[in-house]
């Protein structure tokens, strides 16, 4: 099978390079020649435009930003073709991006008017689980396109849910994120008002990893340096999952929010704490880097 990998990011880079490890024939395209040749010296196939990277692909994924890239991609943009174009009938588009459930159902709609089938798979697992393949993938769209992508996503990931019809794995994932950006900032508060104390970070992590207060935060992913070597936060916050990429999906779920007129106050102080910590210059950092923005407002 040959599959065409557009987007080769933090998630992206790592997913694609699991599909070669599995033996596909993987051609990657990236519009930051940078990580291309970040790519290409761990021996991916690099092509020089994403329409080369789809031409005789049988399955294309899509791992990039956010809803604008992803339509712009397959629908075209400035007068630009789209993808669509490009791919054969029958082939399976898998897109694996944070994106809006309706901007999933345009372009499966514009996919399906040509015969090509689409799916929308996004992620969660982070940085961690896309280099070690676990990722879980909440899935939208039809059951049988579901079953032909399952092998290639069992490659990439450890669970694979089927969340509905086209749309429904990225309404799951804006939930999902809405919780995690949510509780992020409160682990956050909890360490920072430890540490104000005197605590020692990581015997106070440990004390709530194993208390009532555990979560996936305090698992894997503590937001305070030094704590847990894997995490971001020892890396200067860099790799990860960036705030502004916890902004966006933040908004999404505020939109979906007002269409549905659903009561999400925690998730709208939530967007407004990232936003705020984007604004004041650290959008590009890891988002459990809002950790700063509380030891700021109590020094
Ligand atoms: P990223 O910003 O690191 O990577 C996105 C890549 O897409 C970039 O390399 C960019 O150059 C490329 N790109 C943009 N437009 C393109 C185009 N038209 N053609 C080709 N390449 C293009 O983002 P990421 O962290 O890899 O996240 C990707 C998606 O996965 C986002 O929707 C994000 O919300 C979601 N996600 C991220 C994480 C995480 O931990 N980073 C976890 C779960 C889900």
């Amino acid at each position: 099978m040959k599959i065409a990998f557009i987007g080769l990011g933090n998630m992206g880079g790592p997913m694609a390079l699991n599909l070669r490890k599995a033996g596909y024939a993987v051609k990657a395209f990236d519009l930051s020649d940078e990580a291309c040749k970040k790519y290409a010296a761990e021996g991916l196939a690099i092509s020089r435009s994403a329409a080369e990277s789809v031409a005789d692909a049988d399955v294309v994924i899509s791992m990039l930003p956010a809803s604008a890239h992803v339509e712009g991609l397959f629908l075209g943009s400035g007068g630009k073709p789209g993808l669509l174009d490009s791919i054969r009938a029958g082939t399976l588009v898998i897109d694996s991006s944070t994106i809006a459930a309706a901007t999933s159902r345009k372009v499966a709609e514009a996919a399906a008017a040509k015969g090509i089938a689409m799916i929308d798979a996004p992620v969660s697992g982070g940085t961690g689980g896309a280099i070690a393949g676990t990722l879980t993938f909440m899935v939208g769209g039809e059951t049988d396109d579901l079953e032909r992508a399952r092998p290639v996503l069992e490659k990439m990931g450890a669970n694979i849910f089927h969340a509905g019809g086209i749309g429904a794995g990225q309404t799951a994932k804006i939930c999902n994120n809405m919780l995690l950006g949510i509780l992020m900032i409160g682990t956050s508060e909890a360490l920072a008002l430890g540490v104000a104390n005197g605590l020692d970070p990581k015997v106070l992590s440990e004390i709530m990893r194993r208390s009532s207060g555990g979560n996936w935060a305090l698992e894997k992913y503590n937001p305070m340096p030094g704590v847990m070597d894997t995490a971001p936060a020892s890396k200067n916050y860099a790799g990860g999952f960036g705030t502004d990429l916890m902004l966006k999906d933040l908004g999404l779920a505020q939109e979906n929010a007002t269409a549905v007129r659903a009561a999400t106050p925690l998730g709208g102080l939530a967007r407004s704490l990232y936003a705020a910590h984007s604004l004041a210059g650290h959008g590009a950092l890891d988002f459990s880097s809002v950790l700063k923005l509380l030891q700021k407002a109590s020094s």
